[in-house]
């Protein structure tokens, strides 16, 4: 495969930096590819020939994004609802059954298609590698077919059956929790990288929640939790008590979260809390703390949580606005929270990062330097993504 150079990058993000300069960042740089891999990164004056040359413009050329949280295996939409709750009903998890049934209802070919326009969406606006769960089909069958549809897509493909307990199991939960954590979790986890929990309020309570993330762990699976959206509870303590890669909301956390976190950073394998901010925004909720979480020395990581409920957003661009705005992120944590912490969310390292050896995933802005992401909010800048080294963005 021919290689090419990409050159004239004003602004080189790798992501590859130190606490003084958390992005690394490189000025008048080139960067070169070849097969589905960066071979060379260094000023631009020394760049190598190669067989091909890409002109960066003097833009930002960075890593690609990854969106470690995203529920894109539905059917349906809840405008209504979104459109209600601005006019002052509050959120719950209860309108996740509206999009229950329309899953189930939507016949294979629909719900393919419409993964296939998120995707498309994701990948425009620069995200590279991205997370798809299951959640809305919440039986054996439905729950198989989302997973086995999402691996068309990506391999971080996680298996949510314990999303929320179905209408027909409201009165026995016990046995839904069986079905999930047993035969659900036999049909899925062929198809499956990931288990995720929702332990929250409405959702799954802390022994639910543990039988679940228990046999996932014994079948095989990587552990992630939707933790502490609502309320303070149990979520995050799980999450790191399991070892989880990640505790994603992280929204209502006490002080003793906040230090399992921080403490958890510290390991190998730390378990990274992911923020979700899309969803407070679409839900007009109060924001995670992510200064004390960052102030605490915890891995942070930001995704969409794209969902047709709480979060309809594809974008990580104006998730990396709402945590600079208002999360009180810096620009540079947020970006690297949108790179390498995603990729810390699904244990990968190599993707999140420009450097030799690294899978090409590369996103060229339009922009002297990647503070546009935060500066120019719902401004396209995104004009080139290549993906694995093969470009799927250009102009
Ligand atoms: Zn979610």
């Amino acid at each position: 495969m021919p290689s090419t150079l990409i050159d004239d990058i004003g602004e080189l993000v790798t992501c590859e930096g130190d606490d003084g300069d958390l992005l690394g960042i490189r000025r008048d740089a080139a960067v070169v590819v070849q097969d589905s891999r960066v071979v060379w990164v260094g000023p631009r004056r020394q760049a190598p020939a190669a067989d091909e040359t890409v002109d960066a413009g003097g833009g930002t050329l960075m890593p690609g994004f990854v969106d470690s949280h995203a529920h894109l295996v539905f059917a349906g939409d809840r405008a209504a609802e979104f459109s209600a709750r601005m006019a002052g009903v509050a959120y719950s998890a209860d309108g996740i059954a509206t999009t229950v049934q329309a899953t189930r209802e939507a016949s294979d070919a629909q719900l393919r298609s419409n993964v296939a326009r998120l995707v498309s969406e994701l990948v425009r606006s620069g995200s590279t590698t991205f997370e798809i769960k299951s959640g809305y089909g919440l039986t054996v069958a439905d729950e198989q077919r989302s997973v086995r549809i999402a691996g068309e897509f990506t391999p971080e493909v996680t298996f949510l059956g314990a999303h929320v307990t179905p209408a027909e199991y409201s009165d026995h939960r016990d046995e839904y929790v069986d079905l999930v954590a047993g035969p659900m979790l036999d049909a899925c986890a062929p198809y499956s990288r990931w288990i995720d929990v929702f332990c929250d309020r409405g959702a799954f309570d802390a022994g639910e929640s543990r039988q679940v993330l228990t046999a996932g762990h014994r079948a095989g699976l990587g552990l992630r939790v939707h933790a502490n959206q609502l309320q303070q509870g149990p979520g995050v303590g799980l999450a790191v008590e399991f070892g989880a890669a990640s505790a994603d909301h992280c929204t209502h956390l006490s002080v003793e979260d906040i230090d399992a976190l921080g403490d958890s950073a510290r390991t190998d394998r730390p378990t990274v809390a992911t923020l979700l901010p899309g969803a407070e925004f679409s839900t007009r909720s109060a924001y995670p703390d992510a200064r004390a979480l960052l102030d605490a020395g915890a891995v942070v990581a930001l995704a969409t949580d794209c969902n047709p409920g709480s979060s309809y957003t594809t974008s990580m661009p104006f998730c990396i606005a709402l945590a600079v705005r208002e999360m009180h992120m810096t620009v540079a944590e947020a970006v690297w929270a949108a790179t390498v912490g995603g990729a810390t969310a699904l244990r990968r390292d190599d993707v999140g990062r420009i450097r030799v050896g690294a899978s090409a995933d590369l996103v060229l802005l339009d922009a002297p330097s990647h503070i546009h992401l935060a500066y120019r909010p719902g401004v396209d800048l995104v004009r080139g993504v290549w993906r694995a080294g093969r470009p799927v963005r250009e102009g």
